[in-house]
C-alpha cells in the first residue's frame, strides 16, 4: 500500500523541529528511522499531514558519558549500542537488548527514542529502560521536562508525549560493579517482537532492584513483588523459583497485564520472569 499524501520537512535543530511540530496543530509526526512509522504510513494507520525528519539534527546523535551514567541522543540507532559505540554503563545489558531487536538492517536505522515513542507493547527498549531506572529528556513548546522510563508508556502505542514534544535523549544510570542483570526474551523466531520479555536489574550497592515485563497486549509493567524477592535472595534455589513464579502471577493479574484465564499467557510470562531472575542471581 502507499501512504496518504503528506508534507515533509527536514529540521536542522531541535528548536526548529519543535516549532514545525507544534505549528501543525497536532497533525505532524517526528520521523526518526522510519522502521515503525514507515509501515504505519503505508498501511494508513498513521495519516499525518506533516513529517518532521529529525535525522539532520546533530545534537540528537550525541552521546555523553559521566561517572553517573550515559546520555544517549534520540537519533542513536540500535546498532550503535550493539557495536559498542555507545559506552555500556550497564555491564552488557544494553548490548544484549540491542542485538536481539529484529535484524541488522532494522537495527541500523531504528532508534532507541523512536522505539520508546512508538510504544509497541512488545518493544525491547521499554522494559530495559524501566528496569534500569532510566529517564527520558523531552523537549516541547513549553520547554524541557524529564520523564521516568516507567511513566513514559501509558498504553500500547500511547505515551505521555504531548503534541509538539520530542524525545531528546535517554539517560541511563551507571550500574555498580556488583550489579547483576537478567534478560529473557521469548519470541517465535530470533529477532521477532517478544511474546514475553522480562528484565531484572539487581544493584545492591545502589539499593536498586527492578523487574520489568513486556508482552504483546499490555503496556510494560514493573513487578515489585518479584523485585523484593530478588533483592532479598541469597543465591538461587527451586523454592525461590516457585516463589518468584507465584509473585509474577500476582503482579501480572493485579496489573491486568494478561487475562488470568489464559493459562498459556500467564505461564509464559511467569516462566520468562523466573528465567530472567535466575540469570541475574546466578551470575
Ligand atoms: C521487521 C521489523 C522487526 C522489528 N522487530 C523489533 C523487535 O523485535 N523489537 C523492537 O523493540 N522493535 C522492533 N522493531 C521496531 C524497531 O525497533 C524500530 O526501530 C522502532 O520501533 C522505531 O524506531 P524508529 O527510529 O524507526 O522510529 P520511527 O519509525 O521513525 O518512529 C516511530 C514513532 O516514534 C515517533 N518518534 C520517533 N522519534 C521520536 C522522538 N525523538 N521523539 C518523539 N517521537 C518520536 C514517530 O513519530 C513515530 O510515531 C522492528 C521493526 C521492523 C521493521
Amino acid at each position: 500500500m502507499k501512504p496518504a499524501p503528506f508534507d515533509y520537512a527536514r529540521a536542522e535543530s531541535l528548536d526548529e523541529a519543535v516549532g514545525l511540530l507544534s505549528g501543525a496543530g497536532g497533525d505532524a509526526r517526528p520521523l526518526a528511522g522510519g522502521q515503525s512509522l514507515g509501515p504505519m504510513l503505508n498501511l494508513r494507520i498513521a495519516r499525518p499531514a506533516l513529517l518532521v525528519d529529525l535525522s539532520p539534527i546533530a545534537e540528537l546523535r550525541e552521546v555523553s558519558e559521566d561517572e553517573d551514567g550515559v546520555t544517549i541522543g534520540a537519533s542513536v540507532v540500535h546498532s550503535a549500542v550493539e557495536d559498542g559505540e555507545v559506552p555500556d554503563v550497564t555491564g552488557g545489558l544494553m548490548r544484549r537488548a540491542a542485538s536481539g531487536i529484529a535484524y541488522r538492517a532494522v537495527r541500523n536505522r531504528g532508534t532507541i527514542a523512536g522505539s520508546l515513542a512508538h510504544a509497541d507493547p512488545a518493544g525491547d527498549w521499554a522494559p530495559v529502560t524501566m528496569a534500569l531506572g532510566a529517564s527520558l529528556g523531552v523537549m516541547g513548546p513549553e520547554g524541557g521536562r524529564t520523564v521516568a522510563a516507567d511513566a513514559f508508556i501509558v498504553d500500547p502505542l500511547t505515551t505521555v508525549l504531548e503534541p509538539g514534544e520530542i524525545v531528546e535523549a535517554i539517560r541511563i544510570p551507571r550500574l555498580s560493579d556488583s550489579a547483576r542483570w537478567g534478560h529473557c526474551k521469548l519470541c517465535v523466531k530470533p529477532g521477532d517482537f517478544a511474546e514475553s520479555l522480562a528484565v531484572v536489574v539487581r544493584d545492591p550497592d545502589r539499593a536498586h532492584c527492578r523487574v520489568a515485563l513486556a508482552g504483546p497486549t499490555h503496556a510494560p509493567i514493573l513487578l515489585d513483588g518479584v523485585a523484593t524477592l530478588v533483592a532479598e535472595a541469597d543465591g538461587w534455589s527451586d523454592a525461590l523459583a516457585g516463589e518468584i513464579k507465584d509473585a509474577a502471577g500476582s503482579g501480572i493479574a493485579a496489573a491486568g497485564f494478561a487475562d488470568t484465564g489464559d493459562r498459556y499467557a500467564m505461564n509464559v510470562h511467569a516462566t520468562v520472569t523466573v528465567r530472567a531472575a535466575r540469570e541475574a542471581l546466578s551470575r
